[in-house]
């Protein structure tokens, strides 16, 4: 259920031609564009042309399409710019740091220059152990069709930086 009605959507009034953007890509179901407000040359951002807020209400048979257009794009980008690497973002909620109320991922190109920073160093690493990461991944595979056929084997924590988190079910 979206919160936000498409009229007032800025990536519909994109989508609509409304709203002028530095469009990249188009095809029938999605759209490419600049991020006006880029994190680094080429960044670019890869919308479904329907209005989605999130990937939770994105049917999953039209999930492909778009992502499709996410790897185009993640090519053309790390080309385009001559990258070093592209990072992709995607948040989903106003928790993840979801700003506009369409769905979008980020195509961020990377240079070395910047340092070997990922988006995983937006959060600190959360230790947890072996008996909460079983309880994770049970829980997970719950909602999951197809179950992988080995059991989750022990997985090491990380060492840096890491801090306690408690996840309650
Ligand atoms: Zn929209």
């Amino acid at each position: 259920m979206s919160m936000v009605d498409p009229k007032d959507c800025l990536f519909c009034k994109i989508v609509a031609g409304e709203i002028p953007a530095k469009k990249v890509y188009e095809d029938a179901n999605s759209l490419a564009f600049l991020d006006i407000n880029p994190r680094n040359p080429g960044h670019t951002l890869v919308i479904p042309k329907k209005h989605y807020e999130t990937l939770f209400d994105m049917p999953e048979n039209e999930a492909g399409d778009l992502f499709k257009v996410v790897k185009k794009m993640a090519d053309v980008c790390k080309s385009g710019v001559k990258a070093d690497g592209i990072s992709i973002g995607q948040s989903n909620g106003r928790a993840a740091g979801q700003i506009v109320q369409h769905l979008h991922f980020h195509v961020i190109p990377r240079f070395a220059t910047e340092g070997p920073v990922g988006l995983e160093g937006v959060l600190p690493v959360k230790k947890m152990d072996e008996p909460s990461m079983n309880k994770i991944v049970e829980s997970l595979q719950k909602g999951t069709s197809a179950k992988p056929k080995e059991p989750a084997k022990p997985v090491k924590a990380a060492k840096e930086g890491e801090e306690e988190i408690d996840f309650k079910f």
